[in-house]
């Protein structure tokens, strides 16, 4: 099959468990749980995405039309040496892409792969790093993973529920909320849910401030 790819770079993962870590992000075309457009985000389950993945005109996207033209791609912005190579499969909503092929594919180009999902849909099982940040109002399938990364606050989430998953991190992520007093405000809750609840963690979206992608 082909697959819709929005944008692809090498950048260094700005969040959650593997923060700092250089990496190439695919991100994929599409999501559904919010078409993308601006006339649609009032009735979308997901409300606050702040991420462009329509369509294949991002800087590195293409439809790339098999699992190893897109592998190809990735092993290109990794650069020279296979050693540590890692990805980070993105969206939109990465699963509703990947599938056996593209996943063998960038394991036979040396990539770890990392997926960050809302986890709507089962992550493929060959996946080596699971990350799933669950949007209130959706029905999360995936509750289980290396880490649970969840954008605060949130109404509606039931944070108690969330504890019973089984994940190796819980991780808080203040909403970003476009203005300095509502990420000021985010933050403060944020740090409130971990103080409350030890079992959190706070993680920061350092490539925001960095000015990384
Ligand atoms: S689930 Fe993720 S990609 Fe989809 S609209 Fe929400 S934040 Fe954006």
């Amino acid at each position: 099959m082909s697959y819709a790819v929005k944008e692809m770079f090498l950048t260094l993962q700005g969040e959650g468990v593997n923060a700092g870590r250089r990496a190439v992000f695919v991100r994929f075309a599409g999501c559904n749980l919010w078409s993308g457009r601006e006339q649609d985000r009032a009735t979308a389950i997901c409300r606050f995405c702040d991420t462009d993945f329509v369509g294949t005109g991002g800087e590195g996207g293409a439809r790339f039309a098999d699992a190893a033209a897109l592998a190809e791609a990735a092993a290109g912005f990794w650069g020279e040496g296979r050693a540590e190579r890692f990805c980070v499969l993105t969206g939109g909503e990465p699963m509703l892409q990947v599938d056996d092929a593209l996943v063998d594919a960038l394991h036979a180009a040396g990539f770890t792969i990392a997926i960050e999902s809302n986890g709507t849909l089962a992550v493929h099982p060959g996946i080596d790093w699971v990350c799933i940040s669950p949007k209130a109002g959706s029905e999360v399938a995936q509750r289980s993973g290396d880490e649970l990364k969840l954008v605060w606050p949130q109404p509606g989430t039931d944070v108690d529920a969330l504890e019973s998953w089984d994940f190796a991190h819980l991780l808080a992520q203040p909403l970003d909320t476009g203005s300095v007093e509502g990420n000021a405000a985010s933050e403060a809750e944020a740090i409130a849910l971990v103080m409350a609840r030890p079992r959190w963690r706070l993680t920061l979206q350092a490539h925001k401030r960095l000015g990384l992608r």
